[in-house]
């Protein structure tokens, strides 16, 4: 099959992008293998007009809107091969869909590296963050921890103090500097540098932090910041320049990257990791595509 956009990702970039291309009347195919990022989470924050909506619900709901437009198909499936052929595209997916595209639209997302602490998985999302803007509001005056080898925890938890304040800060059993440990205690921040044995709680909700020496802890959140990575390397085997963060460039006027024809959406360049900033890049994206189509046909200048 052909089409005018392949949208590789079906997370709220791909599913905005793949609304307004549909809305443009372009045949688009968006294929989503169903990993979106926040999934773990049981509420989105910060986005206008679906404030606490569940991501799940949420994207349910995006998927159901799509079907309105008979031009744009959705796939549950991997994208696993793009190749620029002519001004084209040529692509193959898992489950044996191939096909060809006129442009590109990579939404594909980040991977979150968790901590490797014992318990962790079960409280992860629900009482274990790593973003601030997207949870943070709902720990003023809770006792919370900031998790983070060296340094890292130490500058996490400075950047808390202004959403909480109630922090400590763990370093599992690595050092924090002098300069970091005199931050620290300007803004009365306390510190446990023991070794972490594991993370206690229920229902996910975290009880206690226990360390493999010394006291429990007892806190109701932990914040990390430890990293995160690309979800797929398509973009890198297109081509597409990447920064020192491993975010790919674009235009952010355009969102196309240094390849002519394949462009990005929401978290991928590594910009703003917010729904509402991904459903954005998605429409803008589609917006900029739909444009460079009008100018092909002599619609526009
Ligand atoms: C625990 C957690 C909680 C969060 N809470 C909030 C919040 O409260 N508010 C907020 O604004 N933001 C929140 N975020 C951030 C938010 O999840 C992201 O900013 C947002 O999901 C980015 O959307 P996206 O479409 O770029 O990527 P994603 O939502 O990650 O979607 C990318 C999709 O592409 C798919 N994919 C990847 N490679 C391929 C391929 N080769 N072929 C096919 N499909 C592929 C993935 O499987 C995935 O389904 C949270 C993140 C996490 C981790």
């Amino acid at each position: 099959m052909k089409y005018d956009v392949l949208i590789v990702g079906g997370g709220p970039a791909g599913l905005s992008a793949a609304l307004l291309l549909g809305r443009c009347r372009r045949t688009a195919l968006l294929c989503d293998e169903g990993q979106q990022r926040n999934l773990r989470s049981p509420a989105i924050h910060g986005l206008l007009g679906r404030e606490g909506r569940s991501p799940a619900a949420f994207l349910g709901e995006a998927r159901q809107e799509l079907t309105r437009y008979n031009s744009v198909s959705v796939r549950g499936t991997r994208v696993t091969d793009i190749v620029s052929v002519g001004s084209s595209f040529e692509f193959s997916c898992s489950d044996g869909t191939t096909g060809n595209a006129s442009k590109i639209l990579l939404a594909t997302g980040l991977v979150d590296e968790l901590p490797e602490l014992a318990g962790i998985e079960p409280l992860y999302g629900i009482s274990i963050h790593h973003c601030l803007y997207c949870d943070g509001f709902e720990y003023a005056g809770k006792p919370v921890a900031a998790l983070g080898k060296g340094d890292k925890g130490a500058e996490l938890a400075l950047m808390m103090k202004h959403w909480i304040q109630d922090i400590v800060v763990c370093s599992d059993g690595s050092e924090i500097s002098a300069k970091a440990m005199r931050k620290l205690d300007k803004h009365n921040i306390l510190v446990r540098p023991e070794p972490i044995q594991r993370l206690e709680g229920t229902n996910g909700e975290l009880t206690k932090i226990i360390f493999k020496s010394g006291p429990d802890l007892p806190r109701v959140g932990l914040f990390f910041s430890t990293g995160c990575h690309q979800a797929s390397d398509l973009s890198k085997r297109l081509g597409c320049q990447r920064d020192a963060k491993g975010g790919v460039v674009m235009d952010t006027d355009t969102e196309e990257t240094s390849v002519p024809g394949v462009y990005v959406a929401g978290d991928v360049s590594r910009d703003v990791l917010l729904v509402a900033a991904a459903i954005a890049e998605g429409a803008q994206a589609a917006v900029a595509i739909n444009k460079v189509f009008l100018r092909r046909d002599g619609f526009c200048d």
